[in-house]
């Protein structure tokens, strides 16, 4: 099952059976409440004109406005938009914040646009999609190759069109225009302290401890920095372009130096190459997976040697693989859980710019831990008591919340 749009409906169903949920609150939950396609002209460097193609997904509203990250992608399509904004309801129900899930795409490669056209391009995308956006409405956040800058771009051309700066149309900005202390390593930290939690739950000693990370943006450069501050080893780290391997460790920060410089990881001395699918299968206590879906399959799930798999994207696991790697032990920590960080800090954001008060970074963290640790423990206690895994356990939790929000306001008219 490779459509992440019907892995998504898949896992849904798992949740749904298991909560005897209703024919009505299932049929409303298991689709998208609203989508948006948009075909829109460009105006490149050399003079000519291209047209792109975007979406934005609104899976649910019921706990409230709708949230998620906007995809610039090659590969992006309807399928997996859709996907991405289902699993942004739950996980905003994992962590209980008082938001439904949305995403966003655009089919474009970014590597290829100058920032002029980039800038064109998200502003023109921007202004298609706004009919759906607002603080109190849908607010969009960064995601696989979109940046704080492309917020800024998003936050000033939506300001624009109203005439005055709102802040709150989006989160992940830059701090100096409303954005959030922590926000920028909240994804990796939420990553980071839910291994932490299950580390200790399972007696893994996190010094020491051998960690793979793949793809080294935002989720997976920042994991590696926070995993080798508390005295883990990353062995392993990888772009588009392959990985590199060190047994005896790899300083994230140099590697992250070496990247920004140079465009990839690839080259970075000391280190021995290897394939994104090398990589996966290494020999490890912690497997990160931090780039796009469909990473782990019942190909190599069989080969996967690490102990715990701490999901930093969003459906790196199939449904298969999630039983191989189960059969075999591997505690696999679910997206919707794992990576649940970058929304808090974004709810975050949304309540600082709301309120025009701002919190210091140490507030921001404080406060996503005692988040993402009360998270954990409602989901390992219900693992525990139904005796499903994790992914099982966090599905059981949003959905329930999500279809108790939904009845409880019932069906207009
Ligand atoms: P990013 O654009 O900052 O980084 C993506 C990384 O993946 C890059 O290093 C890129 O080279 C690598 N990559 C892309 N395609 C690859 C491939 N086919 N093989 C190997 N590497 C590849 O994106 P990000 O924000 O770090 O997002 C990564 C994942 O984390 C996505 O699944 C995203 O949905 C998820 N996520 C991100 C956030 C966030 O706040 N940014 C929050 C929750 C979940």
């Amino acid at each position: 099952m490779e459509n992440p749009w019907a892995v998504a409906q898949h896992q849904f169903d798992i949740a749904a059976d298991a909560l005897d949920l209703g024919s009505g609150v299932r049929a409303v939950l298991r689709v998208p409440k609203r989508e948006l396609i948009v075909n829109f002209p460009v105006t490149l460097d050399d003079g000519s004109v291209k047209v792109f193609t975007g979406y934005r997904v609104h899976h649910n509203t019921a706990r409230g406005p709708t949230k998620g990250g906007i995809r610039y992608h090659p590969d992006t399509n309807l399928d997996e938009v859709r996907a991405l904004a289902m699993w942004m309801t739950w996980k905003c129900a994992v962590v209980n914040i008082p938001y439904g899930g949305a995403k966003g795409g655009v089919i474009c490669d970014p590597k290829q646009l100058s920032p002029a056209e980039l800038e064109r391009l998200t502003r023109r995308y921007t202004t298609e999609i706004s009919i759906l956006l607002g603080p109190a409405k849908d607010i969009p956040a960064p995601d696989v190759n979109t940046t704080p800058q492309v917020m800024a771009w998003i936050m000033d051309t939506f300001s624009m069109h109203h005439g005055y700066t709102i802040p709150a149309v989006v989160t992940g900005k830059p701090i100096n225009i409303g954005g959030s202390r922590g926000r920028n390593e909240a994804t990796a930290r939420g990553t980071t302290i839910v291994i932490g939690e299950a580390a200790r739950q399972i007696g893994l000693n996190l010094t020491g401890a051998k960690v793979a990370i793949q793809g080294y943006g935002n989720a997976g450069s920042i994991a590696a920095q926070l995993l080798h501050d508390l005295g883990a080893v990353v062995v392993a780290v990888s772009d588009s372009r392959g990985g590199i391997y060190n047994a005896s460790g790899l300083d994230p920060t140099a590697v992250l130096r070496f990247k920004r410089a140079t465009g990839s990881v690839i080259g970075f001395p000391e280190a021995d190459r290897l394939s994104n699918a090398e990589l996966l299968e290494l020999p490890c206590d912690i497997l990160v997976p931090a780039t796009l879906e469909n990473q782990i399959t019942s190909a190599n799930a069989s080969r996967i040697k690490a102990r715990m798999i701490a999901e930093a994207a969003n459906g790196p696991t199939t449904p298969e693989a999630d039983m191989i790697l189960a059969d075999r032990g591997v505690l696999v920590l679910p997206d919707i859980l794992a990576n649940a960080g970058g929304v808090t800090v974004s709810y975050f954001e949304w309540v600082q710019d709301l309120q025009d008060f701002f919190w210091t970074e140490r507030e921001v963290n404080e406060k996503l831990e005692r988040v993402m640790v009360a998270s954990y423990e409602n989901v390992r206690a219900i693992a525990e008591q139904r005796k499903v895994h994790l992914r099982t356990a966090a599905y059981l939790l949003a959905v329930q919340r999500v279809a108790e929000a939904t009845l409880t306001r019932g069906i207009y008219p």
